[in-house]
C-alpha cells in the first residue's frame, strides 16, 4: 500500500504550507492547517473526489487557522487544534489586526488532541506529537506507512526553528520539543515545514543552526 496522495498548497500573505492528505480509494481525506485561500484549499478537496474528514491545525497562529472557518462550511469537516492554543484561536481576529490584517471571527472547534493519539484517514493516520515551544498548544503529525512524512507547524524548519517571542512562546520549551520528541525519529524522514521548503529529521540534527544536536 503506498502512501495517501499528498498535496501541499502555500497560502496567504505568508505562505503558510496547507496539505491535503487523502485516501482516493476509501474516498476520506483530511487537511492540516487550512490558513488562508479557502477556496483554493475547497477546489484542491474536490479535485480529489474524497470527503474532508477533519482540519487539523499545528496550532493557533493566524496564519495557519485563518482559512478554517470557510473551509469548514464548504466540506463539514471537524475542526481540531490542541486544548492549549484555544486561547490563540479564538482571538483570530486581534491577531490578524496586530499584523495589519482583517480576518473573519473563527468558527469553534470540535476538538483537540491527545499527545501519541492516532488520527484515522481511510486506511491511513496521523499521529499527533505535542511539541509546545513556538505556542503551547503546537502539534506535530506523523504518517506512517511506506512514505512517512513529519509535518512539522512552525517548530522546525529547513535550518531553522519557529519564533518564540509572539504569544507564549518559550525557547527552551521548542528546544526540547525539537530534541526530546522530533530528532528522536528517523533520519531519512521528510519533513513538510510550515513554511517554506521541506527538510529531513537527519538533516536537521545535524546542520540546523539553532537546535542540531
Ligand atoms: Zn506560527
Ligand atoms: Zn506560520
Amino acid at each position: 500500500m503506498s502512501g495517501p496522495l499528498l498535496s501541499t498548497i502555500p497560502v496567504g500573505p505568508l505562505q503558510c504550507n496547507c496539505t491535503i492528505l487523502a485516501d482516493v480509494e476509501a474516498a476520506e481525506a483530511v487537511v492540516i492547517d487550512p490558513g488562508d485561500e479557502p477556496e483554493r484549499i475547497v477546489r484542491a478537496i474536490e479535485a480529489t473526489k474524497c470527503r474532508a474528514l477533519a482540519l487539523l491545525h499545528t496550532h493557533g497562529h493566524f496564519d495557519h487557522i485563518g482559512g478554517t472557518a470557510a473551509v469548514r462550511r464548504a466540506t463539514g469537516a471537524a475542526i481540531r487544534i490542541h486544548a492549549a492554543d484555544r486561547p490563540l484561536y479564538d482571538a483570530l481576529v486581534e491577531q490578524a489586526s496586530f499584523f495589519g490584517l482583517a480576518a473573519a471571527p473563527p468558527a469553534p472547534p470540535d476538538g483537540g488532541f491527545a499527545d501519541g493519539e492516532s488520527i484515522p484517514f481511510g486506511r491511513f493516520a496521523l499521529e499527533a506529537i505535542h511539541t509546545p515551544g513556538h505556542t503551547p498548544g503546537s502539534t506535530c503529525f506523523r504518517l506512517d506507512g511506506e512514505s512517512p512524512v513529519l509535518f512539522s507547524g512552525d517548530t522546525l524548519f529547513r535550518r531553522s526553528i519557529g519564533r518564540t517571542d509572539l504569544w507564549g512562546g518559550d525557547t527552551d520549551a521548542i528546544l526540547e520539543s525539537i530534541r526530546r520528541k522530533l530528532f528522536v525519529l528517523s533520519d531519512g524522514l521528510r519533513v513538510v515545514c510550515g513554511h517554506g521548503p521541506d527538510t529531513t529529521i537527519g538533516e536537521e540534527r545535524r546542520s540546523n543552526p539553532f537546535a542540531a544536536v
